[in-house]
């Protein structure tokens, strides 16, 4: 008889591949099944016409330490971005530097017309009290939705509006600061004091690292599992495989359906990525642009990511990714003309010469948390089931990692429990 296996993870994104990676270290028998035919999940990229397309702007976060336990981080070739942000403010762009990295341009964020004498004063503030809270002080502190907080500390309906919104929208995608203002303070923390990098050859060649540790042959692509009971599931195609564990590393959504039940918190955030492809880059600067123009304008932000790594389109390219966040019913085809109009005011009619090349609508962005009550990394559905993934901390490639690493460790405390009560019961 075929020796059942230890676990089967569902889903290939960074919590499921940290939890088999964990898993087979201790020497379990582990098997991958993922839908798609890629492994990533969220964090992906498609390599299209020579152009490497993340699906969605994604950074990862120097100061962060669950990679570095997996693979050996100078393979990715990470090039950190400008620390802080551009600005389009009313036809100008005002460079809000994080004080913390820069000196120089600092002055331009003392410039910024957007914020007052007082709001600079308390947003240097802000960076320095995130700066050396730690995180588990700052999931005390009272809660409140991210506007009230910034209201309460005294900064400027001005400087919310210019400045929070687009930047908490580009990072949590939420530009009607409803978040958790204790969500919003961890993002700002590890924002604030991390440099914030992008690897040579996509984020997707973080997921395809992390894969390249498993033993050979434990994922299986394209296999979509329909239903979880407690030691089996069953697959699209009506098969039914056996396993003493299930962890279901899955967004909360894809959880729920495949429990048949809401088990998992599943409120989220929603973007949408445009990638356009021209000769000339619209800004000088690996930047970050944010629109800080209120009213019915839809970009929220703009990133170059060829001024880091030119690699990232063909010789004599550049690619633009642009990102919305607000709501909208417009179709793709009147999205990319939108978006080109708003942007011929920050760059002038050339982008009218862009070449459109995708749009990526991401419906299950991140974990959206109007109150954050505890962070959690390890989740038992039932005697046999775990879920594991971003949905019940911040949504991160770490609070993924980490959990599926701590989700590994309570499995295979489980099953050798059980393997040295069968063999004491035999002996
Ligand atoms: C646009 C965007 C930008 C982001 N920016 C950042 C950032 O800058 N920095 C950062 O740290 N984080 C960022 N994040 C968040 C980060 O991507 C996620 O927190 C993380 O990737 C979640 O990983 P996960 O493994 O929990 O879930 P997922 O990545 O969602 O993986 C789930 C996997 O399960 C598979 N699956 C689903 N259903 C089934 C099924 N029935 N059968 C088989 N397989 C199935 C899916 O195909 C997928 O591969 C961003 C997210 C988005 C969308």
């Amino acid at each position: 008889m075929k020796p059942i296996t230890d676990v089967i993870v569902i889903g290939a994104g960074f919590s499921g591949l940290s939890a088999a990676y964990y898993l087979q270290q201790k020497g379990l028998s582990v098997r991958v099944l993922e839908v798609s035919s890629q492994v990533g999940g969220r964090a992906r990229s498609d390599i299209m016409h020579g152009y490497t397309l993340d699906r969605g702007l994604h950074f990862y976060h120097n100061s962060t330490t669950e990679l570095s336990k997996i693979i050996q981080l100078d393979k990715l070739q990470l090039k950190n971005i400008y620390p802080g942000y551009l600005l389009c403010y009313e036809g100008m762009f005002h460079l809000f530097t994080n004080p913390l990295y820069q000196t120089l341009d600092t002055l331009s964020t003392a410039m910024a017309k957007n914020a007052t004498f007082t709001d600079k004063i308390r947003l240097f503030g802000l960076y320095a009290k995130l700066k050396t809270s730690t995180y588990n002080k700052l999931v005390k502190e009272a809660e409140s939705s991210t506007y009230e907080y910034l209201s309460k500390n005294g900064f400027s309906k001005k400087l919310i509006d210019s400045f929070f919104r687009p930047m908490l929208a580009a990072n949590i995608f939420d530009y009607n600061l409803q978040a958790s203002s204790r969500f919003s303070k961890l993002y700002l923390k590890s924002l604030f004091q991390d440099h914030i990098a992008l690897p040579k050859n996509g984020i997707g060649s973080i997921a395809k690292a992390i894969a390249d540790k498993l033993h050979d042959g434990t994922i299986s692509y394209k296999t979509k599992v329909k239903r979880v009971s407690d030691n089996s599931l069953e697959l699209i195609n009506g098969e039914i495989l056996e396993a003493k564990k299930i962890i279901i590393a899955t967004n909360a959504i894809d959880a729920n359906q495949l429990l048949g039940k809401r088990e998992l918190p599943a409120e989220c955030s929603h973007v949408s990525t445009l990638y356009f492809s021209t000769e000339h880059a619209p800004i000088s600067k690996p930047v970050v642009i944010l629109n800080g123009n209120n009213g019915t304008t839809l970009v929220n932000h703009v990133f170059v990511p060829t001024l880091l790594h030119s690699n990232y389109a063909p010789e004599g390219k550049h690619l633009v990714a642009v990102n919305v966040v607000k709501d909208h019913d417009l179709d793709d085809e009147e999205l990319v003309a939108k978006c080109l109009t708003e942007l011929s005011e920050w760059f002038g009619l050339k982008v009218m010469d862009w070449q459109y090349l995708k749009t990526y609508h991401i419906k299950y962005a991140m974990p959206f948390k109007p109150i954050l009550d505890e962070i959690k990394f390890v989740q038992a559905i039932s005697d046999n089931v775990y879920a594991c993934g971003d949905c019940f901390s911040v949504g991160s490639m770490e609070s993924a990692l980490r959990s599926g690493r701590e989700t590994a460790n309570v499995i295979a405390q489980e099953i050798s429990l059980s393997k040295s009560l069968y063999d004491d019961a035999i002996a």
